[in-house]
């Protein structure tokens, strides 16, 4: 044992993949966190970690509640990336989402959604760059079958990235020697959120087949997590 802290400790802890929801007058808006817990029973109450830089935060401080939508493991990485790597000041971050107005008429998403809970903010606590908002669960339903979408799941099968913005956010470290190239594939990094296109998985969720070299990637491809285009993709 040492003192020392190593950060590899806290790619041990489970997180889910959710869209946490709010308003503001008639404004609405959602954004994908992975920080949600229920905290207590009785009453049900539950927390969420939200970035004091995404607008919903805003609107979960103004409007005093929200919604936690949880992820089926199916969900698109397009759905995720509108959702976690745009920001609602740009977009309209709904146009083209299923949701529904619930409780004083906070959105809940039902796209990709096995469930929803509504809740009202008890307490908050400022936790540096995010808020952790507390709230007692008013209402929550079960929409459809499914396995929720673990953080995991999304990192090591759905080859997804964490969001600078996210609560577990950590900058990649120092770049160690590479290993030796053994006749390895070309992959390319999106400049823009760091998803990486691996010629050997190509990108079936678009109808690239695996075998696909990025060149002969179509022009008109993008990439699956937020959206860039090809030119803003380079080789690493
Ligand atoms: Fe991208």
């Amino acid at each position: 044992m040492t003192d020392k802290l190593d950060p590899r400790v806290f790619h041990l802890l489970s997180y889910g993949m959710y869209v946490v929801s709010s308003k503001s007058g008639k404004k609405i808006n959602g954004c994908i966190v992975n920080a949600v817990a229920q905290v207590a029973a009785t009453p049900p109450r539950i927390a969420v970690s939200v970035n004091k830089e995404n607008l919903t935060h805003d609107y979960i401080t103004k409007s005093g509640i929200f919604s936690i939508s949880i992820l089926d493991e199916n969900t698109p990485m397009k759905f995720i990336g509108r959702l976690g790597f745009q920001t609602g000041r740009d977009v309209d971050k709904l146009r083209d989402i299923q949701y529904e107005l619930g409780t004083d008429d906070c959105p809940v998403i039902t796209e990709h959604s096995l469930g929803f809970l509504e809740a009202k903010v008890i307490d908050q606590v400022d936790v540096g760059t995010h808020t952790v908002f507390i709230g007692e669960v008013m209402r929550g339903q079960r929409l459809r079958e499914g396995t929720p979408l673990t953080y995991s799941y999304y990192h090591q099968v759905k080859r997804g990235r964490t969001s600078k913005r996210a609560a577990t956010y950590m900058p990649p470290a120092p770049k160690a020697e590479p290993p030796e190239k053994i006749s390895k594939v070309q992959e390319y990094q999106c400049e823009v959120c760091g998803w990486i296109y691996n010629p050997e998985l190509g990108d079936p969720d678009n109808g690239i087949p695996p075998g696909t070299p990025f060149e002969d990637l179509p022009e008109d491809w993008t990439c699956p997590l937020c959206g860039a285009n090809k030119a803003q993709f380079k080789a690493i």
